[in-house]
Parts: structure tokens; sequence; C-alpha cells
């Protein structure tokens, strides 16, 4: 059967190639072409831009990426396997898809970027999605505004709630103060179990971070050791979790009760301790 760009359905491809799902790999493919549209169309208009896919697998979002009008795609993928069904979708797309095989956690990607706009679109395997996220927006040299425009990721959606939380919610911790202070973060849609082939065990969502131009100033590692010690012990008031750090004198120089707990306090309030350290 005919698809929208032409190719073959994606179950043909995976039965051609023999790309059976690795667990260990974090393999859950998408094979429904609308659905990998819709999450591209999310990360906005891709006409002239850059974009860069970590884990494209047999390429239904990679498919949607460059049909939607991507300049250039760089896929980094590290199961050898996917390489001759990309191989296929790069004759399809001339001079504009360029896969690389690799660890995603081992890649420079602002030095794979280049220049001109780029955006990070990409179903995340699994068990490396946090870290590459942390990756992405606490760079190792400090550089921000970082290269990247826009990450538009996947999710398994208690992660994907860590992200976007606030002060005040469950979900609130280390990750949502880190992606709160760098970035404008928003949940765009959930995508159920069975959208994936195998389906995972969890509901997943799509994730939009945006880089703020001017975060407040402050320290990352500084930033880092007051989340780690206050979330720590999320349940217990700062005076207590922040021992190690100044406790009562700290929060009394930042001028924070220091009979609240973590998740009480708002990401200003956190990089205000962590410029009185
Ligand atoms: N993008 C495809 C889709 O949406 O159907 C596949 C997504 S699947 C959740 C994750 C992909 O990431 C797999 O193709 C897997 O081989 C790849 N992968 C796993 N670990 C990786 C790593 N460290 N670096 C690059 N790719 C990785």
């Amino acid at each position: 059967m005919a698809t929208l760009d032409g190719l073959p359905p994606l179950r043909d491809v995976i039965q051609r190639h023999g790309l059976d799902a690795r667990k260990a790999l974090g393999q859950n493919f998408l094979l429904d072409l609308n659905l990998t549209q819709k999450i591209a169309r999310s990360a906005g208009a891709l006409d002239g831009v850059t974009v860069i896919e970590v884990g494209p697998g047999p390429g239904g979002l990679t498919r949607a990426i460059l049909s939607l009008g991507a300049k250039k795609l760089i896929a980094i993928e590290r199961d050898s396997r996917c390489l001759p069904a990309l191989e296929e979708i790069g004759e399809h797309y001339p001079g504009r898809l360029e896969v690389i095989e690799g660890d995603a956690l081992k890649t420079d990607f602002a030095d794979l970027a280049g220049q001109g706009p780029v955006k990070i679109i990409a179903n995340l395997p699994y068990n490396v999605g946090t870290q590459l996220l942390i990756n992405w927006l606490l760079p190792e040299d400090g550089t921000w505004p970082p290269f990247w425009e826009s990450l538009t990721l996947m999710f398994q959606k208690e992660v994907g709630l860590r992200i976007v939380a606030d002060e005040d919610d469950d979900h609130y911790g280390r990750l949502g103060v880190l992606a709160g202070w760098r970035t404008e973060a928003r949940m765009v849609f959930d995508v159920p179990p069975q959208a994936f082939t195998p389906p995972p065990k969890v509901t997943s969502t799509v994730v939009h971070l945006t880089p703020r131009e001017n975060p407040l100033p402050c320290d990352v590692n500084k930033l880092e050791r007051v989340t780690h010690a206050a979330f720590g012990q999320r349940r217990k008031m700062l005076r207590q979790s922040l021992k190690p750090l100044g406790g009562e004198t700290l929060l009394g120089k930042a001028g924070i009760d220091p009979q609240r707990r973590a998740e009480t306090l708002s990401v200003e309030e956190f990089v205000r301790l962590a410029n009185c350290l």
C-alpha cells in the first residue's frame, strides 16, 4: 500500500530489514506516519531549518521531518541494523539526510549543528532521554543561549511531568528547576502505549522546550548543589536539608523561611539560594 511520502509502509521496512525491537536500546517504534507528522509539526515550521534527530530507528519520525521541509536532517543512531533502511530514506530525499552511526551520549551536538537555526526532534530511547536533556540544558562549556532553538522530545509521561513541573507540584524537583531556569517547557500531547511497536508499559508525552534568552544569572554548579541537597530530603524543612551548605545562615542570607520545604520554592528562590552560597 502506498504511503503519504511514497516510501514503503514502516511495517514492511521493519520486516525486510529484520529490525526486531531490542529492549536494551530502548526500541519502541512509531509506525503511524500521521502520528510522526503530528510530532514533527509540534516543533513549528521546519522549512529551511536544520534538524538533529536522536535514534531514528527505522525512520518513522525521520520521514515526517523530511516531508515537512527540513533543509537538512542529521540523525544519530546506535543500532547499525537500521542504517540500510535509513539509506533508502536518504535516497528519496537526496542530499538532505546525514546519518551518523554512534552513541548520542558521546556526541558533540554543538559541533554537528554548525551555523543557522537548529531544532532537535526525537522519540528518545527511555534509558538515555533524561541524561541527554540535561546535557542540552547544561552544556559543559557553559554556552547560553545554546546552539538549538527548540527541543521537541518524547518522554515517558512521568518524566514529562517532572520537566514541566512548577513549585507546589508533586513532580517538581531538580529537573523542573533546571528546565524552568533555562527554558520555557510545556507538554504538547500524550501518546498511548499502543501507538508504539512493541507497546511500552506506560503512556508517553511530547515535551517542547525553548531556551530563555536571559535566564536569571546563576552558577550552574551552585544551583545543582542546592537542588541536590534540598530535593535529596524533600519532605524535610530546608534548615535541615540544607545544613551541609550552611542551613539557617544561608537561608537567612537569601531571605527564605527555614521552615519551608524544597517543593515550595520557586526557581527564582533556588537561584537566590545558589547565589548566596
Ligand atoms: N525514532 C524511531 C521511532 O520513533 O520509531 C525510534 C525511536 S526508539 C524509542 C529509540 C531509538 O534510539 C532506537 O532506534 C535506538 O536504537 C536508538 N538509540 C538507543 N540508544 C541510543 C544512543 N545512545 N544513541 C543513539 N541512538 C540510540
